[in-house]
């Protein structure tokens, strides 16, 4: 059988090793050559460094709303994983493609700029663009390079399509994300005179106590969305890291955790009363604490014409719901005040494990629900 498009450009998209503490340029030029070969107008925005681009690319009249895709080059790590063949080398099996970065989320990243390599850009009335960002997974840093200049290249869209795989389902709303780093310090001693020295592994215990009290205070009292599988606003401690010898009261301990909240919930607020808890601790001047990244939650309303229309374009099964991971979708939602769908091929089930896979049908789902998303695009 032979490919179609968009399982070609995916088998190619999967070439270029873009781990996030790795270079995106190549495949950054490879989708700016693709499209300019077209005519597709291309605007490439490097990062400070020059090691690093998000692209900006249009189809269609520039004077009016459209719809704007959007996807992720990066991909995580492979490091340490039991990959059964080479991550970067597409490999089709069995009615899938495997390989980094087939689900999360080159697969969509194929189908747009398919779909967009085949439009006759006189026949549309709206424009469909397409924006590809980069160091998604290390916290939506590389899209808020762009995200300013969005306002520029584009009218404010109908529509943005964040393309995370969801089996194509529709989602509207994802939890937001506040990252802190907690510096615990103490005085250093003979463990035999503990009693004597403060100790920073204590004084982090006091954190974690008030951080695990907090969301037993969430999960009680605070409002709940039953969209979610875990309906309410979650903390978490992921890393501590302190001491060097038993025989040693620590100087120093640090603290990782973060706060994954809902629409009805701000983590601001939660971070403050947490800090407000350690008021009258006496370890409250040993810790200092520091927000170290953010991304907004999503929150997209349901009943809205446009909405409705996209869920038309899509089969009748389609479920509308929300999900359990990030986006940029916040972020855009935040930055261009219009609806965010996300809604892409594959599950975030086989993301960021050895052997990634996209199954050749959700290549061609979305194939087919862009190309209605075109015909859309021409009517409306
Ligand atoms: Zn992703």
């Amino acid at each position: 059988m032979s490919n179609t498009v968009s399982q070609a450009l995916l088998k190619q998209l999967i070439s270029f090793d873009t781990t996030s503490y790795k270079s995106n340029l190549d495949l950054i030029y490879f989708v700016q050559q693709q499209f300019e070969q077209h005519g597709i107008r291309v605007r490439v925005k490097l990062n400070d460094q020059g090691n690093k681009a998000c692209l900006f690319a249009s189809v269609g009249p520039q004077d009016v709303a459209g719809v704007l895709l959007s996807g992720h080059s990066d991909v995580v790590p492979v490091d340490g994983q039991d990959w059964h063949s080479p991550p970067f080398v597409a490999l089709e099996k069995d009615n899938k493609i495997y390989g980094r970065g087939t689900a999360d989320m080159k697969g969509f990243i194929a189908c747009a700029m398919a779909v967009m390599l085949s439009v006759e850009q006189a026949q549309l009335k709206r424009p469909l663009h397409l924006c590809i960002s980069y160091d998604e997974e290390i916290g939506c840093i590389g899209v808020r390079d762009i995200l300013p200049q969005l306002a520029e290249y584009l009218v404010t869209p109908l529509l943005c399509i964040v393309g995370e795989p969801t089996l194509m389902q529709m989602a509207l709303g994802h939890k937001g994300k506040s990252v802190f780093k907690a510096l615990c310090h103490g005085q250093e001693g003979h463990s035999a005179l503990a009693p004597h020295f403060s100790s920073a592994i204590h004084a982090a215990n006091a954190l974690m106590n008030a951080i695990i009290n907090m969301q037993q205070e969430i999960t009680q009292q605070h409002p709940q969305d039953a969209d979610y599988d875990i309906p309410y606003t979650t903390l978490h401690i992921g890393k501590i890291h302190g001491g060097q010898a038993l025989n040693i009261v620590p100087n120093e301990c640090i603290v990782d955790y973060e706060i994954r909240h809902i629409a009805q919930d701000s983590s601001h607020h939660i971070q403050q009363k947490i800090a407000a808890s350690l008021e009258h601790s006496t370890f409250k001047k040993f810790i200092h604490i520091e927000e170290v990244n953010n991304y907004s939650g999503l929150a997209t309303a349901k009943n809205t014409p446009i909405i409705h229309s996209v869920k038309k374009l899509l089969p009748e099964s389609t479920t509308i719901g929300k999900i359990s991971f990030g986006t940029e979708g916040g972020l855009f939602f935040d930055a261009l005040d219009c609806p965010v769908l996300v809604c892409g091929p594959a599950s975030i089930e086989v993301a960021h494990k050895p052997n990634e896979y996209i199954e050749l049908s959700q290549l061609q789902q979305c194939d087919v629900f862009l190309e209605k998303l075109v015909q859309f695009l021409k009517s409306a």
